[in-house]
């Protein structure tokens, strides 16, 4: 059989572009290495999967800090609004939670990929689970097919290369299409992991003094070795007993990685402000006036409730204030240096967790050798690239699943349409 569009990968991309390429009737052959399809969608967004989020297009593409604008006319074409109406159209219901972030109402990812397969059964995809793909052939300037790790050659008019990035390799996804993308002369940026814990060994990390304690609505940032801040955000993390994560040490941790490499520094300076709505005065004013009012308790009694209590004797000790200080006795000048810690506690970063252990994987096939309304490569004719194995990625909020459908449906369908010419 010589199919019209092969897709590598059941993963939300590859799922997407299946859907795409045999809406209009076409032989497409989807192929996983796997057991079974959609495995990471099926564990994403804490096995409830965040499938989209339901932002508008500027404020999707900001949350999509590697590389969203190359996303504009795919969104375009097949955006949130569409995932959306795509999921409602089989049924499956979707609910808004906070900041935009959409789900199934069943709260189950299984909801989620079941619908996607069973609509690519439905409209007559081949499906090949236990399908390892170890070559993507190529002949005289177009694609030919690929060669299966069992030495079967498949032929095909068109390619999709939807074999995501190399984070949490145990669903399948081990980088294996950057090579084949070089192999058609492509070049992939170097990667790198995004949405991952952050490391430190500062003496409180290393203590595990902190572990568990987890912080709400607090501010993070990023700072160079100049002193400049690079990156702030603000939400909730947690201190782990490697360093830190939660939502905002995740949507730092790019900024860590690429500040280590740029400036060549084995340290990177993270800063906490614990009260983001209030100034150094306020909070000097503020806490000063808890003291007084319990002027015969201890200072570390006192703040209690006011600032999270495990990391109260820190900031006591680094303000130079002994915890069993009273209202009394309090040096002005050191309290006004507690007030300045609370809304700048430094944490210095050596680092992130692994690739593997990322949620996402930055860098991928270079997007100037890539047509950002097919997603055909510039290079190879009938190869086409979508989801992460593209050099795209985003804060974790329903922004990787949303660029994986949306890249996935623009190379199905336009893969498909070239095929019929051919
Ligand atoms: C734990 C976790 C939670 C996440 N939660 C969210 C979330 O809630 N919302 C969100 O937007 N993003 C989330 N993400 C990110 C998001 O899941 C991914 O960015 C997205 O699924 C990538 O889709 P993809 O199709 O490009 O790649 P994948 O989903 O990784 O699919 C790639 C597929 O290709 C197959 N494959 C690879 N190599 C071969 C080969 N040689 N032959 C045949 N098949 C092959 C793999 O088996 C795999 O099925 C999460 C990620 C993780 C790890």
């Amino acid at each position: 059989m010589v199919y019209d569009v092969i897709i590598i990968g059941g993963g939300s991309a590859g799922l997407m572009a299946a859907v795409a390429a045999s809406a209009s009737g076409g032989r497409v052959l989807l192929l996983d290495k796997g057991d079974k399809l959609g495995r990471k969608l099926g564990i994403s967004g804490g096995g409830r999967c965040n499938v989209t989020n339901n932002k508008e297009m500027d404020e999707l593409v900001k949350h999509i800090p590697g590389n969203g604008r190359f996303l504009y006319s795919a969104l375009t074409s097949f955006g949130n609004k569409d995932i959306i109406a795509f999921f409602e159209s089989m049924g499956i219901k979707l609910k808004e939670e906070d900041n935009g972030r959409m789900f199934p109402v069943t709260d189950k990812a299984k909801t989620v990929v079941d619908a996607l397969v069973n609509q690519v059964v439905k409209q007559g995809v081949d499906i090949r689970a236990h399908a390892p793909v170890d070559e993507v052939l190529y002949k005289d300037g177009a694609v030919a097919g690929v060669r299966l790790r069992s030495g079967e050659r498949i032929t095909g008019a068109a390619v999709i290369v939807a074999s995501g990035g190399k984070s949490v390799p145990h669903t399948g996804s081990t980088g294996d299409g950057y090579a084949w993308a070089e192999k058609a002369g492509h070049t992939i940026t170097e990667l790198f992991p995004t949405e991952v814990p952050i490391t430190s060994n500062e003496p409180f990390i290393v203590s595990k003094e902190l572990q568990g304690v987890s912080l709400r609505d607090v501010s993070l940032s990023v700072w160079n070795p100049k002193g400049k801040r690079i990156i702030e955000h603000r939400g909730d993390m947690i201190f782990t007993h490697f360093g830190v994560s939660g939502p905002i040490a995740l949507r730092c941790s790019q900024f860590v990685v690429k500040a280590l490499k740029q400036f060549q520094v084995g340290n990177i300076i993270l800063t906490i402000d614990l009260m983001p709505d209030k100034s150094v005065d306020e909070v000097y004013a503020e806490t000063l006036k808890l003291a007084e009012t319990d002027s015969k308790k201890a200072v570390k009694n006192v703040l209690h409730g006011y600032l999270p209590d495990k990391m109260i004797p820190l900031l006591l000790a680094r303000s130079g204030l002994p915890e069993t200080l009273t209202y009394d006795h309090i040096p002005k000048q050191q309290w006004m240096e507690l007030a300045k810690t609370a809304k700048s506690f430094p944490l210095r970063a050596y680092g992130t967790r692994s690739i593997e252990e990322a949620f996402v994987t930055g860098g991928g096939v270079h997007l100037k050798e890539v047509d950002p309304r097919t997603m055909e490569s510039k290079l190879m004719n009938g190869l086409y690239f979508c989801g992460e194995v593209l050099d795209i990625h985003g804060y974790t909020g329903g922004y990787n699943i949303t660029a994986a459908f949306s890249t996935g449906y623009a190379a199905g369908s336009s893969a498909a349409a070239q095929a019929q010419y051919k």
